[in-house]
Formats: structure tokens, sequence, C-alpha cells
């Protein structure tokens, strides 16, 4: 029996700017060059990374970039630490650089605090492109923690200069900021959230609230995805993660329900518009 759902995409979802920016960069170098090596994944979504693959992008990872010699390779929004500047003088490379405006800033203000030398934690993951490249800004000095547990297993100095990676929850972020104080700390907090996420998070909640049923289309691997994907599933608990038009199952659905489809700031308009596409199907 058809399912007759009523489905609508949340306007507000698809790329920040900061991916826009990058993709555009690809998509204009690679009809000129044909092919264009990148550093890492240009985004974190699976489908959109196959689909600039098809049209020739490289994707390629630190022991390949540290192998090449006279070739142009796209920086993504997450940045790069100095060390990959100063291997690309080197081996002749031509940086082609989307490190989202944002992440450049955020870079700075860590390199200042750095030359300052304050004692800097960053709140991120550890491990993650843009969190080595903030590292970098500081020698590898900073200290990167997931938790405020983590954090509590470090000697911490009295005076404490906070950041934090560009997608974290902002309600985490000033939780941690509170903690420290209550505990006698004081306090230098950044607050570094990226708006294009955090602001996410309000308009994501008054979308959620509307249906019956949301699906949250995004990439394994993104990092936002994680955080608005909580934030819809605490609005609305049938909300359901897929990061594939195929992961998507009838049985979520009862006929006639309303279902929006939302995603992070690494998900495609096109991908949403392909799972709306299988759900009216449906
Ligand atoms: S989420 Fe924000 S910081 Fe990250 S790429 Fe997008 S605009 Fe830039």
């Amino acid at each position: 029996m058809p399912h007759h759902l009523s489905v609508r995409i949340d306007p507000n979802s698809g790329f920040c700017f900061g991916v826009i920016y990058a993709i555009q960069m690809a998509e204009d170098l690679l009809d000129e060059q044909g092919y264009l090596y990148c550093l890492g994944d240009i985004v974190h979504n699976d489908e959109e990374v196959e689909r600039l693959e098809q049209r020739g992008l490289r994707i390629i990872g630190y022991e390949q970039f540290n192998e090449l010699r006279d070739e142009a390779v796209l920086i993504r929004a997450h940045g790069e630490p100095p060390s990959t500047y100063q291997k690309a003088l080197e081996n002749r490379l031509t940086l082609v650089d989307a490190s989202c405006p944002v992440v450049l800033k955020l870079q700075n203000r860590i390199k200042t605090s750095y030359d300052k030398q304050e004692r800097i934690f960053i709140y991120g993951k550890h491990g993650h492109a843009e969190v080595r490249g903030l590292l970098g800004q500081t020698s590898g000095e900073a200290v990167v923690f997931e938790s405020f547990e983590e954090l509590l297993r470090h000697e911490l100095p009295e005076n404490i200069t906070l950041y934090s990676q560009t997608t974290k929850s902002t309600d985490s972020f000033y939780r941690i900021k509170d903690e420290l104080e209550q505990r006698g700390y004081q306090v230098n907090a950044n607050d570094t959230i990226c708006r294009q996420v955090s602001n996410r998070d309000k308009d994501l909640r008054r979308f959620a609230a509307q249906f019956d049923q949301v699906v949250f289309v995004s990439g394994t691997k993104s990092s936002n995805g994680k955080v608005l994907y909580q934030v819809c599933k605490d609005t609305n608990p049938n909300t359901h993660f897929i990061s594939k038009v195929d992961e998507i199952c009838a049985n979520w659905f009862y006929p006639g329900q309303s279902v929006g489809i939302c995603g992070a700031t690494s998900t495609p308009m096109w991908q949403m518009e392909q799972v709306r596409d299988a759900l009216v199907a449906l």
C-alpha cells in the first residue's frame, strides 16, 4: 500500500559557505585541467566525494602529498597546519587554498595566544583535520580534549585559554567554561564555534518539531552531522539518521505521515532531493 507521505526539505540545510567555496574552487579547476589533487576528503560526505572523483578529483593522504612534485593541491575547508605549507614550498606544489575563512581566523587567534605564551586548551576531536591545523599553530603544545572529564585528567593552570573546534556544540562549550569557573579557574573563553553550525541548531529544533518523522542525512564522518542529528533526535525522537538514500526503511513511516528532511553543513542539496524523491515514491 502506498504511504502518501507529505515530505519537505529544510530550506536552511545544505552546504555551509565554507564547503560551497571549496567545492566551487574544485569544480572550476576540474573544468580547467580535468583533474585535481585534494589533501583529504573535500567534504565529509562519501556521495559528494564520489561525484567529484568521477569528475577527476584525486583525494590523497599525507604520504602521497609528501611524494608529489610540481602539482596543484587543494586544501579543503578544514585548513592545514603550517607544516603542510612548508612541505608544499619544498616540493614545488601550488596550494589551492580553500581553507574556510572562519577556520583561518581561528588559526590566527590561536597563534596569537600561543605567541603570548597562554596555556591553550582546545575543545575538539582528537585527530580531526581542523584540530590538527589548530594544534599546528602551537607547535603541538596546546591540549586537545573531547569532554570535561578528559580535561580534568590534565594538570590545569590557574589561567586557562579555552578555544573550540568550529563545529562543537555551543551548550557543551559554555558548560565546560562554567564548570571550570566554579572550580576557581580563570577562563579566557573564546567561543569560536561557527555560526553556520550553532545557528542551525535553533533552526533545526524548530524544523524537526513540525513533523511526524524526520530523516537526517549526513556522512558518518561529519562532526557537525553528529551534533545536529542529536539536536533533531532530542527535539523529535522519530528522527532517523541515513548516509545514503538506500538506507531508508519503509516501515519507519505510517501512511499519511509528514516527514522533514534535513542534514549537516556537508550534506549536498541534491542528496536531500534524492531522499525526498524516494520518500514520495514509497
Ligand atoms: S561549518 Fe563553518 S567553519 Fe566549517 S567550513 Fe562551514 S562555514 Fe567554515
